[in-house]
């Protein structure tokens, strides 16, 4: 099997945003031509303005709710990687119809698109909110619960999408279920940013970060470079190989569960994504303190305010990965503090 993805053309719909941003580095160091679809909505220019120069970089600001746009976008790609979508659980209950336009419309414009130009294969972020309130640790798979946001109802139903895409029409679609990514461009302004650059930056100016509900809740944070190792390797591995490492697996889950579960015949899977961790975030507050204390001693001191419990939320979230690395040979290199080391250092460096 090839250990790189390279000499392909690559659309990435969301790559201003932050797990975007970070996939079109990656995949134009290995010599690939990549178009960037982005109405700028959630992401940033200046995330892309180093690739602005780059002959192999094509940016098409424009919206996924038009398909014209997405066939445009697509149109000579190999792969798509498809990352845009309205994130975050507390906007989705705010304005569920726009959450639910861009990330279930515009999904299913994305499919249309990507079907009708023939791609070699869909790949999407999904979401560790699918498991919604399965209490079972760690998340499985095969076992999910009852949705708890908007958003979390828009991810699930991309995953059927998905799927009878890949029955109906052959598209390979692989969606990866994201874990609470953190890391290099993730955005720590506005009302929805996420917990890490929200209190990172808090932390450098001196404010009191809010943990909100309960500092004991945990969460499987998940380093952006195992992501963007994750992506890869849905990608190059082989539909064969997938295919035949599926049947060893789905084998296995049969005996497991005493019951049979027929392996699929098409590529039509879901892998989570993460590290397999369980930090609090209590602990994560500490840690990141820590690393940032290492540049500024009066950050040391800060305490966090407790505040009220978020709608939506979940008490605890961890991933078994097992799946992804039987099945498409994913092996992350970061556990969440070596994660936070780097990031820490990098919003030190960025966001001041
Ligand atoms: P992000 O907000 O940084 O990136 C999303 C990008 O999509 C932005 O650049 C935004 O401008 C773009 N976008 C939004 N609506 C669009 C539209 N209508 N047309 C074109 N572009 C549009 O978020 P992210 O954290 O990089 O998330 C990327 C993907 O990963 C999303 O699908 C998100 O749901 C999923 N995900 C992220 C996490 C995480 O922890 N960050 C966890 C689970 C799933």
């Amino acid at each position: 099997m090839a250990k790189k993805l390279t000499n392909s053309k690559l659309l990435i719909t969301g790559g201003a945003g932050f797990i975007g941003s970070n996939l079109i580095e990656h995949f134009l160091k290995q010599n690939n031509e990549v178009v960037c679809l982005d109405n700028l909505s959630t992401g940033h220019k200046k995330n892309i303005t180093p690739f602005l120069e780059n002959k192999n970089f094509q940016f098409i600001e424009g919206d996924i709710r038009e398909l014209d746009t997405c066939k445009k976008a697509t149109a000579g790609c190999d792969y798509v990687f498809h990352q845009a979508a309205l994130g975050s659980v507390p906007r989705s209950i705010k304005d569920p119809a726009t959450t639910n336009a861009v990330n279930i419309d515009g999904f299913l414009n994305m499919l249309i698109a990507a079907k009708d130009e023939n791609i070699k294969r869909f790949i999407y972020a999904a979401s560790s909110s699918t498991y919604g309130d399965s209490k079972e640790l760690p998340k499985r798979e095969e076992r999910i619960g009852r949705p708890l946001s908007p958003y979390a109802i828009t991810k699930v139903v991309n995953e059927y999408f998905a799927k009878v895409y890949s029955e109906l029409y052959g598209l390979e679609t692989i969606g990866l279920r994201y874990f609470n990514v953190f890391g290099k461009n993730q955005d720590p302004n506005g009302a929805y940013a996420a917990v890490i650059p929200l209190w990172v930056k808090k932390l450098i100016n001196h404010e009191q970060p809010v943990i909100n509900g309960d500092g004991n809740y945990s969460r499987d944070f998940t380093y952006i470079d195992n992501v963007v190792q994750a992506n890869e390797k849905a990608a190059i591995i082989p539909a064969k190989e997938l295919l035949s490492n599926l049947e060893i697996y789905y084998k296995e889950l049969s005996t497991e569960k005493g019951d049979e579960i027929k392996p699929p015949t098409c590529i039509m899977e879901v892998f989570n994504v993460a590290y397999g961790g369980n930090a609090t975030l209590f602990e994560l507050f500490d840690a990141l303190k820590e690393n940032l204390a290492k540049y500024d001693k009066a950050i040391a001191d800060i305490e966090a305010i407790i505040g009220p419990k978020r709608q939506g939320d979940i008490p605890h979230s961890q991933a078994s990965i097992g799946k992804a690395k039987d099945i498409i040979g994913y092996e992350p290199k970061y556990d969440a503090e070596q994660g936070i080391e780097i990031a820490c250092e990098w919003y030190w460096n960025n966001i001041q």
